[in-house]
This record gives structure tokens, C-alpha cells and sequence, in this order.
């Protein structure tokens, strides 16, 4: 039995409750007078993604052949994503010699009937509905954003959540002096290396591990360190001039999760939906700072030749790291080095990355100059114009002939499907000739 539940099920919670499904499939199960193995269940994982721990114990079991068949309620259980759902029901399944169930849709593997001939269509408006569901999830939670709702789960560091009102911050006083020194010594020319070593040495929790225990400043603190990036992202945070900044980032679509950065200006900014800890000037002065210094959360500029080189020793990419040359310098300079050398297994080659980028560059502007002039450009084209034109004829004609060869596969393809379709071919036959094809 396969038991799934989730957020896009919307309204329809009810009906589609865990218990309900389980009571359809129990009783399925008793009046077909099937042999239960195991129920797996899936609470609150969208049906856009097979990444559910029920399901994949499941595909585990599959595997292991412990079951030989799947039921599930509906085929929306499954899974809305119709390619993968798909996947299941016409490849994976039958190729692990599952019977597959949806009871409610009247879908059963074991028997050819029209039911299973339109599961595809059925597979794809499930995924239509997720779709669908999706966006009006997205533009109910934007409208709350746009009210000034706080949505994170969890409050940033100096403020906690309202004890009786959805969605809205007060000041944790626990931590706001912890924020006011922050924002004092930053904006009284301090360094955030310097504020970092002051609140470790303090022994401060960071904002995680105060999360975490509650505990503010703790004598026999280990771990839970402050580091510069925390640090620089709550001194560029609006949450603490009272103001509410959120949809920072975004997932790509309803099936594809990865999360992007949205823009400044599609971002959504509230001002003052909650009380300040710190006023608007010192902030205004914070933010000049950080942008003279230049923070630390994302390096500056990116070196010329990053990632384009390779280690003639290892065929490694080659690492650019900042390293001083004698102990007494103050001064680092930039290296090339292997990263396979740490572990002893290639040479060290610490080549200066400067002189390097230097000498590729004249290596570079030689050979350039070498064709920008016309006379020994012209040579060489003429030596090789007419080489080039008999390549990209040759190609042309291979092209030519893949199409047709596509075009006759495509063709006989249809031929057979038409033929299953009548009848005159077997099932068996289909496959085993379209595999062939
Ligand atoms: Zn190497």
C-alpha cells in the first residue's frame, strides 16, 4: 500500500486523508483476497517530486523483490510529475514484474483494459492540477509577503515571533544589546574580523547556536562560532531598521527546486511592519561602510584564467590561492597550485599566478598578431579554404542521409504502432521489433 498526502491536496484534505486511503486500500486488499506486505507512507511530500522517503523504501523493497505489487488510492498518489509517473507505470513496473493499482482511477496493470490506455492522460492532468495548485500557493504566500507578514520559520537573530499574531516579529531583548555593540562597532570603524574575534572571545553563541539552546553568552561555549559571513549578512539585514524584506530567493518551478537569488527590485519590502533595534542613520552609515570595504560573502572579481587550468602532471583543475612567500612577509601573493599536492600525491608547482596570466597574454597577443596581419592571414586562408569547403561539404551529405535514415526509422515505427493498434501485431511482437528498431 502506497499512502501519500500533501499540501496541494488543498480542500480536498479530507477525502484524501491518510486514513482514509489507508481504509480504501485495506478493504481493497481484503475483498481481493490479496497478501498485505507493508504500507508506505508519504506525509506532507508534493507529488511533483519522487524524492519521498516512503516511496523510495518502497522502490528499495522493489528492488529486493519483497512485493510484487503497488496500490495506491488514485493515480495522483503516485505521483503529478506525468513523465516520471509515467516512467513507473510503463517502464519500471512492468520491468520488475509489478502489478500496479490505482483503485479509484480503475487503473489495474495485471488486466488490458481502456482504463490503463488512458493513464497517460489522467497522468497528465494530475500534474496539470500541481501545476495549478502551485501557482495559486505562490501567489497567496507573495500577497501575505506584500502585507508585511513575516513568512520565515524562523525569526532572525534579535527578534522572535509575536506570542499571539501570525506572522509578525517582536524584539527578542535576550540578544538586541548583541545587535546594538554589532552595529556600533561596525559603523565606529571596526572590522567584522574584529567584531567576530570580539563576540568569540565573549564567548557568544552564534545566532544558530542560540537558536539551538537558548543560551546567549556561555562561559564553557564549544562551537557554535561566529564567522564573518553571518556577520555581514545581518549588517546588510532591514530587519533590524524594522522593515520586512522577503521572496530573496525562489525555486525554479514547481517541479525543478533549485533555489535562485531573485533580484533587488522583485524582491518584497514592507517598511516598518515591526519595531526597530537600530536606528536609521546608523544603518544608512553601516551600509557605506560595507560597500567602501567590500564584503566578504562574495569575493570581488574573478581571476582571468580561473578554472582553465590544468595540471600537465594530473590532469587536475589547477586551484589560484592567496599565499605569503616567506614567513616574514606581510604581503601574499597569488599561487597555482595542485589541490592533489596536499595530499602528496603531484608536485606542489606554486607558480606565480600574476606572472603567469602575464605570460599567457603575450603568448596570446603573439599569435594574434601574427594573423592580424593581412598578408599571412590571406595566405593561410587561401591555403585552406578550399580543405574547409570540401569538410563542410562531406557533412553536409552525411546530414542528408541521417535524415533519411530518421525519417525511415520514424516512418516504420508508425507502420507497427498502427499495426498493434489493429491488431495485427502482438504486444510481444511490438516490443521486440521496436527494440530492434
Ligand atoms: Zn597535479
Amino acid at each position: 500500500m502506497y499512502i501519500r498526502l500533501s499540501r496541494e491536496d488543498g480542500d480536498k484534505k479530507e477525502s484524501e486523508s491518510i486514513s482514509n486511503q489507508r481504509n480504501i486500500l485495506q478493504r481493497y486488499i481484503k475483498e481481493n483476497k490479496l497478501n498485505f506486505i507493508k504500507e508506505y507512507v508519504d506525509d506532507g511530500v508534493s507529488g511533483t517530486t519522487f524524492d519521498r522517503p516512503g516511496f523510495k523504501e518502497m522502490i528499495q523493497d522493489i528492488e529486493d523483490q519483497n512485493i510484487n505489487m503497488v496500490i495506491t488510492k488514485d493515480l495522483s498518489r503516485l505521483g503529478r510529475d506525468y513523465i516520471k509517473t509515467g516512467f513507473y507505470i510503463e517502464d519500471y513496473f512492468p520491468k520488475n514484474n509489478i502489478r500496479y493499482v490505482a483503485i479509484t482511477d480503475g487503473i489495474d496493470t495485471y488486466f488490458d483494459s481502456t482504463n490503463n490506455d488512458i493513464t497517460p492522460f489522467k497522468a497528465i492532468m494530475n500534474d496539470m492540477y500541481a501545476k495549478d495548485i502551485s501557482k495559486k500557493i505562490r501567489s497567496v504566500y507573495k500577497e501575505k509577503q506584500k502585507q508585511g507578514e513575516y513568512l520565515c520559520s524562523t525569526a532572525a537573530y534579535g527578534y522572535k515571533k509575536h506570542p499571539s499574531i501570525k506572522n509578525k516579529l517582536v524584539v527578542d531583548n535576550k540578544v538586541k544589546s548583541v545587535i546594538e555593540k554589532i552595529f556600533d562597532m561596525y559603523s565606529n570603524g571596526h572590522g567584522s574580523s574584529e567584531i567576530v574575534n570580539y563576540l568569540n572571545n565573549n564567548k557568544y553563541l552564534s545566532p544558530l547556536g542560540y537558536r539551538k539552546t537558548g543560551i546567549v553568552q556561555d562561559e564553557n561555549k564549544t562551537g557554535y562560532n561566529w564567522n564573518e559571513v553571518t556577520l555581514c549578512n545581518m549588517l546588510k539585514n532591514e530587519v533590524y531598521i524594522g522593515n520586512t524584506v522577503q521572496n530573496k530567493n525562489s525555486v525554479i518551478s514547481y517541479k525543478v527546486k533549485k533555489v535562485i537569488n531573485v533580484e533587488k527590485k522583485e524582491q518584497i519590502r514592507v517598511d516598518n511592519t515591526h519595531e526597530a533595534i537600530i536606528d536609521k542613520d546608523v544603518f544608512g552609515k553601516v551600509q557605506c561602510i560595507l560597500e567602501k570595504r567590500g564584503t566578504n560573502t562574495k569575493l570581488k572579481y574573478d581571476y582571468l584564467l580561473r578554472g582553465l587550468l590544468y595540471c600537465y602532471h594530473c590532469k587536475r583543475k589547477l586551484q589560484i590561492v592567496f599565499k605569503k612567500n616567506s614567513k616574514r612577509s606581510s604581503k601574499a601573493y597569488l599561487y597555482i597550485t595542485c589541490s592533489n599536492s596536499k595530499a602528496r600525491r603531484c608536485y606542489p608547482l606554486n607558480i606565480n599566478y600574476e606572472k603567469f596570466e602575464k605570460y599567457i597574454i603575450y603568448i596570446v597577443k603573439k599569435i594574434c598578431r601574427k594573423y592580424a596581419d593581412k598578408e599571412i592571414f590571406t595566405s593561410v586562408y587561401e591555403k585552406n579554404k578550399n580543405k574547409t569547403l570540401d569538410i563542410i561539404e562531406r557533412h553536409k551529405i552525411k546530414i542528408e542521409h541521417i535524415d533519411k535514415e530518421i525519417f525511415e526509422i520514424n516512418n516504420n515505427l508508425d507502420k507497427m504502432y498502427m499495426d498493434k493498434l489493429k491488431g495485427v501485431l502482438q504486444e510481444q511482437d511490438y516490443i521486440r521489433v521496436s527494440r530492434k528498431v
